[in-house]
């Protein structure tokens, strides 16, 4: 069993107790990480707490040097840590190698850089000057599914800002974060900077959220647990960031390059098995080129082969876990039950072994359907017609989600314009690439406040006046 990571030591949890971590292509137990207790919390708050007025006064510099140091460590190690992420999570190992360890790597440089240049002075307004204090004790608890990019997201800019961490990550898949912690040991961050605390979301997770000495909460999960942590948290007035789920939307106009936005749709749809807050799980499609656009999406999503995350040509590892597959499994029959029309996958076992779903896609799916209102995190699409622009957006804006969406047009000011109208925090127009260092978060119950960049980082400071 492995240990905890308090107070710059390695230690026992007070449980002494474990959760076994599942390796979800062979579902063969792989690893066992403790069950943490609230005793757990106490000390890495209280190691946190008594961390930060060192680390909020170092020199900018200084901070900035030991985060470029562990960059460089993760970029060193990266081939190891990527195939710790790909047995942990499944994913095929070159995207575990590219998006969830170098996509990590990048991040953390990018906050070494900004720690840097933070002077903590903002700027006069009159006969006052404004000032940029780190928050202070930040509990970052994380999911499973980009099980370093999450933690890296929270605990990057909070160590830029000069704020300390309890770390709390998912127990579903928290190795990655080991991985993290060993580093962030080897550069030598200060004892109670960074704490790693592994344990059941309503223990550890709980804990860390009622806990009075905690200053702020960034949370990223379902909504139904930020739902909860913001309820817990508001006891103690805690500062709350939270990045929820998604249902978004890729709208193709009818003089879209079709081939292309439904190819790129699909990838969207289907990345990390679909196990992502902003897949693009619902294709909306003029009805003109509807059967054009089933066709194109059957056809692409016949070509995305499951498998084992170390196996030749594999483009879809396995879910997550047992309860994952079974979840959507039970809305792929929910949507069979709803009237909508399969034309590719099901609930068919792709493979003797893993938590393995067929890439799966609906047509005639109706607005308020089941599949089309809630967040299955499978690879599972649901293409829905539409006949007029407005129709579409508003198909588009009616989840309670807002997170993302994408819209392709043949020109691309009409795209954006239809961006524009979204309801949500991010929108690709005409395939546009994720940015990693522009803000993301959600609209509406996807969430509140902002990850990466420099509005990232604004999440990790207040704001404190002084007048002359
Ligand atoms: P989850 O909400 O079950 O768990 C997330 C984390 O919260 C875990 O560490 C868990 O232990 C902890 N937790 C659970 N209940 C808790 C509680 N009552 N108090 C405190 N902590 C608690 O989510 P998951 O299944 O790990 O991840 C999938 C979800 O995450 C999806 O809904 C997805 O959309 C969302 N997500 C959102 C973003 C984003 O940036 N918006 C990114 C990735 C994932």
């Amino acid at each position: 069993m492995r240990h905890l990571y308090l107070n710059g030591v390695w230690a026992p949890s007070t449980s002494g107790e474990g959760v076994d971590v599942v390796d979800p292509a062979t579902e063969e137990v792989l690893d066992r990480v403790p069950a943490g207790t609230p005793d757990d919390v106490e000390a890495a708050v209280a190691a946190a707490r008594a961390a930060f007025p060192a680390w909020a006064g170092a020199a900018p510099g200084e901070r900035a040097k030991l985060l470029a140091h562990a960059a460089g460590l993760l970029r060193e190690r990266a081939e190891h840590v990527a195939r710790v992420i790909a047995t942990d999570l499944g994913a095929p190992y070159d995207k575990a190698l590219r998006v969830h360890t170098l996509g990590p790597a990048e991040i953390l440089e990018f906050y070494a850089r900004l720690a840097e240049g933070h002077s903590g002075e903002a700027e006069s307004i009159g006969n006052s000057r404004v000032f940029r204090e780190p928050v202070g004790v930040v509990g970052a608890i994380t999911p499973w599914n980009y099980p370093l990019h999450q933690v890296v997201c929270k605990v990057a800019p909070a160590l830029a800002a000069g704020c300390t961490v309890v770390l709390k990550p998912s127990e579903v898949a928290p190795l990655a974060a080991y991985e993290l912690a060993g580093i962030f040991d080897e550069v030598g961050l200060p004892p109670g900077v960074f704490n790693l605390l592994s344990g059941r979301g309503e223990v550890v997770g709980e804990a860390l959220c009622a806990h009075p000495d905690v200053d702020m909460i960034s949370f990223t999960g379902s909504t139904r647990a930020g739902r909860r942590i913001g309820a817990v948290a508001a006891e103690t007035v805690k500062r709350v960031t939270l990045e929820l789920g998604g249902k978004s939307a890729n709208i193709i106009l009818p003089d879209a390059d079709m081939p292309t936005a439904v190819k790129v749709g699909v990838a969207h749809a289907f990345t990390n098995s679909g196990q992502t807050c902003s897949a693009w799980s619902r294709m909306i499609v003029h009805r003109d080129s509807y059967d054009e656009a089933v066709r194109l999406a059957v056809a692409a999503a016949s070509r995305y082969t499951v498998g084992g995350p170390f196996d030749e040509g594999v483009r879809l590892g396995p879910l997550i876990s047992k309860t994952q597959r079974d979840r959507v499994v039970h809305y792929i029959n929910r949507g069979q039950e709803e009237g909508a029309r399969l034309v590719c996958g099901g609930t068919e076992r792709p493979l003797p072994r893993g938590y393995f779903v067929e890439p799966t896609v609906f047509a005639g799916v109706e607005p308020g359907m089941v599949i089309e209102q809630e967040e299955i995190f499978g690879p599972v699409l649901c293409v829905i017609p539409y006949t007029s622009e407005d129709e579409a957006i508003k198909i588009a804006n009616g989840t309670p989600y807002g997170l993302a969406g994408a819209v392709w047009a043949a020109d691309r000011d009409r795209a954006a314009a239809v961006g524009r109208r979204l309801r949500t925090g991010q929108v690709s127009v005409n395939g546009g690439a994720h940015n990693p260092l522009a803000p993301f978060g959600g609209f509406k119950q996807s969430g509140v406040g902002r990850e990466l960049g420099r509005y990232g980082f604004e999440e990790y400071l207040e704001v404190q006046s002084l007048q002359f």
